[in-house]
């Protein structure tokens, strides 16, 4: 069984890609980075989330010699031309802090009308192999943008963004709702058979 590593600690989204693999036939070995406790964080340098996804997997692969997937994502706004995009963390100035975020978005868009309110949650998933081969793969959710935050589960922006064809935010959805259309769920998905072409 090849073991596989998922640069993130957060076990959701380790239990997440490990089932997604698990349905596909491909029985690897799924483990997060806290399997590896001294390898330092990457930063995130790139200018897509496609960039950053791959610097994270290439440097996990080169730390551990194991094959790595890492997962970059974002909120991108049509009216923003695509941003908070990889600022999504830390739009408000201050990294990780999901509410003031949120709350300097909609401050920005408070003149927007709803019609003019798309946006998209994007993922890239990255795997990286200690030989250095690579492949990258993308997923969208897309939806329009809401004046106020509803909802309590998930995170980030999830309370805002409603998503094409449902009344609901994902902040509404359960966890495996959520995951049936979101951006990481689309992209964990279209990773299975790069996984099953580069690792067997
Ligand atoms: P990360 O790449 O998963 O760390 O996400 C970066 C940032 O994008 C988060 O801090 C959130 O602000 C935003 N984001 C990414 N995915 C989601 C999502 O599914 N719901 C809400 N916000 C998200």
């Amino acid at each position: 069984m090849t073991r596989l590593i998922l640069a993130t600690r957060n076990a959701g989204k380790i239990t997440e890609l490990r089932t997604i693999l698990a349905d596909a036939g491909l029985p690897h070995d799924l483990v997060g980075a806290d399997a590896f406790p001294d390898i330092p964080d990457v930063k995130e340098t790139g200018v897509t989330f496609a960039e950053n996804a791959l610097l994270k997997a290439h440097a996990l692969a080169q730390a551990t010699g194991l094959p790595a997937v890492a997962d970059d994502s974002g909120l991108c706004v049509d009216v923003l031309n695509g941003a908070p995009g990889i600022f999504s963390a830390r739009w408000s100035g201050k990294h990780g802090d999901d509410r003031a975020n949120l709350e300097l978005l909609l401050a920005q868009l408070s003149d927007i009308a709803d019609e003019h309110r798309a946006a998209h949650f994007a993922c890239a998933a990255a795997l990286a192999l200690p030989d250095g081969r690579q492949e990258v793969v993308e997923g969208r959710l897309h939806g329009t943008l809401r004046h106020t935050p509803v909802g309590t589960n998930g995170f980030g922006y999830d309370p805002i963004l409603q998503p094409e064809g449902d009344t609901r935010t994902c902040a509404q959805l359960t966890p495996d709702e959520k995951n049936a259309i979101s951006h990481r769920g689309q992209a964990f998905r279209a990773l299975v058979p790069v996984v099953r072409q580069l690792l067997g």
